[in-house]
């Protein structure tokens, strides 16, 4: 269990940072402050959905829903 508080820069860091626009967001920077905002789900993000960030999906999971991980 995390008992630290989480920072934008926390689930920056495992997005994909291709800033292709998908998830409706400028950027990823801004995609990961609406997922820490809880006004987006990760699943918005269409590159991460793919097998290669399959980690990092999880981990951002844990990061903005730690008893679901
Ligand atoms: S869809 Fe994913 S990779 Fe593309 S800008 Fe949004 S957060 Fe970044």
């Amino acid at each position: 269990m995390r008992d630290q508080k989480i920072s934008v820069f926390d689930i920056y860091e495992y997005l994909p940072h291709t800033n292709c626009k998908n998830c409706g967001e400028n950027n990823c920077m801004a995609f990961a402050e609406k997922l820490l905002q809880g006004k987006k789900t990760i699943g918005g993000c269409s590159a991460i959905r793919e097998d290669i960030y399959e980690k990092n999906r999880q981990e951002i999971q844990s990061l903005i829903d730690p008893n679901r991980e």
